[in-house]
């Protein structure tokens, strides 16, 4: 009863920002497969959210993985999951629609499945009346093969005009049977039904994919070409959000850069931004609820009128949080916008430490251009900064790991030779994990015991800097996410196997790897090797799970941008007012 209670009070707390609609006789569930407290942080799920409840036949809820004591209450008293607003069973839903943002919420999504009491596989809820259970989200844009098994149709692409689509179908097909229902759901554009397809694999990868559907064997992903169309700012302010603090405006979908590592600077092409005006509109209107807004996009220092933005918003006696800045897109007058009104943390993003590194990943950011932005933002009384790198590149040396260090080094005297006040200064660390659609998708993530020794050796040089914190993403947990990142259809087993273990946080799923790699080599076991997935550099040509997604990015492009990588030349940004080379424009 006090899960209940629990909902109720966060219900209680929020504060919606739109007219919701009384509701339909369509009854669907948005399911964001992680906590509350992240999900309700979440723009895309929000968005999904009201683009469901904004149709007059649809009554819409939404649902979270449990929080781990629920779990726990739950499982001792054999309740299944519910519903978080009308605590209604998940079973009883017509349709289950989950959004997922993050590849390592698939293990999760089989979790609620299990928790709904709902068969995890389609092929186990074929002819009965189970609900439809359906996904999207920016996870599946790139490789939602390990869950396609559990799922009955994928949403590829950009919801605002897929939803109202695949509603309209499901109101056509009212009357038809459960199979009937799917295949004219699957003629949505961007409908990706997962039976239609038939892997054949080799001991390794995939061999072929046999296809059985109607048309052709290619998904065309969906994309909206404008922004200002839409808007996706915070709709439901949630106290216990990790952001509940703000309020939260997109500024962009994509990233000109095209860092060889980013799968947003390769899915999402081209790069789209909200017009300055919009967004302006839009962080005012946030003004009235909260004193901090989030400007959330893959790369905000290039976001056209983003000074202006900043300025605005500091005119008001508010601050913008910006998700992330390229060092060298930092204006004088961003840096002193986003210093006022007490901002005193910024993140920047030099990903490598060393200047061949950066040429390797295609970072196009020099060593004094980092200096300078860290200095400027020192200057306007930033005191505390954050630097992102990644360990475990490919073509990585031990030399530019501990370039990082140098690097850290260098921003602290040049604050300190020019009497800055510098406060923490934390290196935020992330093991490199090959995503899918980017040039780096062929690249084994590095063993875990190297990149264990790498991190150590980081950690011992930082801590001769002084106030310097190390922050850094366990390897064991970067594992279990390049499996699911470069994850076929039998990666779905593991997943089940992992969740009938119970195995529910980074420990228990590391261990459990471990040993199914270790039965999958000597025969022991059915479940492939996790390895396969993860340490193995895939061929050029070999077929990849992701290959029937059309992302309109020309493979060879792809290949020719790894290329660049090995000898350490740089590609330009993005153009695309006269630019064709990827395909994408
Ligand atoms: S075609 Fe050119 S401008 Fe357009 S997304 Fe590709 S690289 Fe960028």
């Amino acid at each position: 009863m006090y899960l209940r209670k629990r909902a109720l009070e966060r219900l209680a707390a929020e504060r919606v920002l739109y007219q919701r609609r009384p509701g339909g006789d369509i009854s669907l569930c948005v399911i964001y497969p992680n906590v509350y407290s992240l999900g309700m942080a979440n723009l895309g799920f929000q968005a999904v959210f009201q683009s469901f409840e904004s149709d007059s036949n649809v009554a819409a809820d939404r649902a979270f993985l449990p929080d781990p004591d629920e779990r726990e209450s739950m499982r001792r008293r054999g309740e299944p999951l519910v519903s978080f607003e009308r605590g209604r069973a998940l079973s009883e839903f017509d349709i289950l629609a989950f959004s997922v943002s993050f590849e390592t919420d698939y293990l999760n999504l089989v979790s609620i499945l299990r928790m709904a009491g709902i068969p995890l596989r389609h092929a186990d809820r074929e002819g009965h009346n189970w609900p439809l259970i359906i996904a999207g989200g920016s996870a599946i844009f790139l490789n939602p093969e390990p869950i396609a098994d559990f799922v009955d149709l994928f949403l590829i692409g950009e919801g605002e005009e897929m939803i109202p689509e695949f509603l309209a179908r499901y109101r056509e097909s009212a009357s038809a049977d459960r199979g009937e229902r799917l295949t004219a759901l699957a003629t949505v554009s961007g409908a990706y039904r997962p039976d239609y397809f038939h892997p054949v694999y080799k001991e390794t990868g995939l061999d072929s994919v046999r296809y059985a559907g109607p048309d052709g064997p290619t998904v065309d992903r969906r994309m909206i070409k404008d922004l200002n169309r839409f808007s996706t700012s915070s709709l439901i302010l949630a106290p216990e959000s990790v952001f509940g603090d703000m309020y939260l405006v997109e500024a962009s979908r994509g990233c000109q850069w095209g860092c060889r590592f980013c799968a947003a600077g390769f899915m999402y092409r081209p790069i789209r931004y909200r017009s300055t005006e919009k967004i302006t509109e839009e962080a005012i209107r946030g003004l009235g609820e909260r004193n901090v807004i989030g400007l959330v996009g893959a790369e905000m220092a290039s976001v056209p009128g983003v000074a202006d933005i900043a300025q605005a918003v500091a005119d008001r006696g508010a601050r913008l949080s910006p998700s992330s800045l390229k060092a060298d897109c930092i204006s004088p007058q961003l840096a002193s916008a986003l210093a006022r009104n007490g901002n005193h943390s910024v993140t920047i993003a030099p990903e490598a430490g060393s200047e061949r590194m950066r040429k390797v990943i295609n970072k196009n950011l020099t060593e004094q251009q980092i200096l300078d932005a860290a200095a400027m933002m020192i200057g306007e009384g930033v005191e505390n900064l954050k630097l992102y790198f990644m360990i475990g590149l490919p073509e990585e040396r031990n030399e530019d790991v501990l370039a990082i260090a140098d690097l850290t080094g260098l921003i602290l005297s040049r604050a300190r030779e020019s009497r800055q006040r510098i406060g923490r200064v934390t290196v935020s660390l992330n093991p490199f994990v090959p995503k899918p659609w980017t040039p780096f998708q062929w690249d084994p993530m590095e063993d875990v015991r190297s990149l264990k020794a790498k991190i150590a050796m980081l950690r011992a040089r930082l801590a001769r800097l002084g106030p310097v914190e190390l922050d850094a993403e366990s390897p064991r947990e970067a594992y279990f996410q390049a499996m699911v990142s470069r994850g076929d259809r039998r990666v779905g087993a593991i997943l089940q196997h992992l969740d009938a273990r119970g195995c529910d946080g980074p420990g228990p799923i590391w261990r459990e790897l471990a040993r199914i790699s270790a039965d999958a080599r000597d025969g022991s076991t059915m479940l492939p090797d996790p390895e396969i997935y993860v340490t193995r550099r895939f061929a050029e040509d070999e077929v990849l799970p992701w290959d029937f997604i059309d992302h309109h990015i020309d493979k060879w492009f792809l290949l020719s941008e790894r290329k660049k990588a090995h000898y350490e030349h740089q590609t330009g940004p993005c153009d695309v007012t006269r630019c064709t080379v990827c395909g994408a424009c």
